[in-house]
């Protein structure tokens, strides 16, 4: 790459005319106006000058005896697209000038030469030669920046493909080895009967414990490895995204619950009839179900339960929220509610702490957010996001 003219104190100038005379007086004034001058009677060198960098700011004459003007513009104009170029002309060489403003030249300037327009043209030049410069740092330092942030996207998705495929052959692989041991141990918890009168009571009674223990355990895991799978199956499989009438899954969706909230007399509150968006229904589905739900058995057994459903449209995308007079959860644990298996407070409700990591899971994979506002003893509200997706019609 050729060395740039960087910005310095001094602007380098090429200045070429093949009468020495005049070369020598015009260098002498700019210098005095501050330029770094390279001057030059031929055409040829100061090409062969200017090819090693770029950015070159350069006032020649417009006949010049080895090459004219104009091929000395064309040849730096291919080398140094950046360079600004302007020529020194009679009124004789005045067509030329013309013809080089339309290949390119920044200016022309007649002769006799007026200094203080050529001063002024000069620094106007300087100028946008540096202006281009610094544009063409920015946009170096940009693309350098996306492609680092396309490498880096490229590894994450290939890691994220990696760790959902590990997911899923655990939790699918461990399932068989589990279903045996489960299997053997209920033949065995029914085989304690006939061999008691071999073993004895004492170790009957063992035995027995042992193998309630064994089934627990394996129960525990079941639930846990089910858990793992349907967390790992999300996207895997994904259905096709579609138009989805949220103001009808929601009336479906409360259909569903309407028992347990009639038996505990909530109150179900949508003041807003719902729009339609554009996202896998069924994972849709089992955010707002499981929200509703954890809503329902989560209530506060010292108040009526109030659930409310609503939303907020922006330009981008929705922002829903579902609310509850429930009982709350701390400060501290708002994260950690959405992680797998977590369970926090002291709420004597049955549950896997799997539920939120599904949901989170699922808004994440539809380009969202999730979050939650909540008070100890006063209620919950779960916030989030679904970009506006184009509709199909
Ligand atoms: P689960 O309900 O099966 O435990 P979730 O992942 O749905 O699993 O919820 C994780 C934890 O977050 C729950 O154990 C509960 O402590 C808390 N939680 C979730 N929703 C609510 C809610 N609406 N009100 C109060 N606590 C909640």
């Amino acid at each position: 790459m050729g060395e740039k003219t960087r910005p310095t104190e001094k602007p380098p100038l090429i200045l070429i005319d093949d009468e020495p005379d005049a070369l020598e007086t015009l260098q002498d004034i700019l210098e005095a106006s501050g330029y770094e001058v390279h001057s030059f009677q031929s055409g040829r060198q100061a090409i062969e000058f200017v090819s090693h960098r770029t950015g070159n700011l350069i006032l020649t004459d417009i006949l010049l005896q080895d090459l004219n003007g104009l091929k000395v513009l064309q040849v730096v104009r291919e080398i140094d697209p950046d360079s600004a170029i302007i020529m020194m002309t009679g009124n004789t060489s005045l067509q030329m000038a013309i013809d080089a403003m339309n290949q390119g030249a920044y200016a022309y300037i007649l002769k006799p030469i007026n200094m203080e327009e050529l001063k002024v043209l000069l620094k106007k030049a300087v100028r946008e030669i540096r202006l281009s410069f610094e544009n063409k740092k920015l946009v170096d330092r940009l693309q350098l920046t996306n492609r680092d942030m396309e490498v880096s996207n490229r590894r994450l998705e290939s890691l994220n493909r990696e760790m959902e495929e590990i997911l899923h052959i655990v939790s699918h692989d461990l399932r068989s080895p589990l279903i045996n041991i489960q299997g053997f141990s209920t033949k065995l918890a029914g085989l304690t009967g006939s061999v008691r009168q071999k073993l004895g009571d004492e170790l009957t009674k063992e035995a027995e414990t042992c193998v309630g223990f064994i089934q627990k355990g394996v129960k525990n895991m079941d639930t846990l490895i089910s858990g793992l799978l349907r967390l790992s199956r999300i996207g895997r499989k994904a259905e096709a995204h579609q138009n989805n009438d949220l103001e009808k899954m929601i009336t479906d969706i409360r259909a569903v619950f309407e028992f347990e909230m009639k038996e505990h007399s909530i109150q179900f509150i949508r003041k807003q009839k719902f729009p339609t968006i554009w996202c896998r229904r069924d994972e849709i589905n089992q955010v707002f179900s499981n929200l509703i739900s954890n809503a329902i058995r989560y209530r506060s057994p010292s108040r009526a339960s109030e659930i409310e459903l609503s939303f907020e449209e922006a330009h981008d995308a929705y922002k829903f929220l579902v609310k509850d007079n429930g009982i709350g959860i701390d400060k501290k644990d708002h994260e950690r509610i959405f992680k797998i298996f977590e369970r926090v407070g002291d709420s004597p409700v049955k549950g896997e702490g799997l539920g939120l990591a599904l949901v989170k899971k699922i808004i994440e994979q539809h380009d969202g957010k999730i979050w939650v506002e909540s008070f100890r003893d006063r209620g919950s509200t779960f916030y989030f996001t679904l970009p506006k997706q184009r509709l199909v019609s």
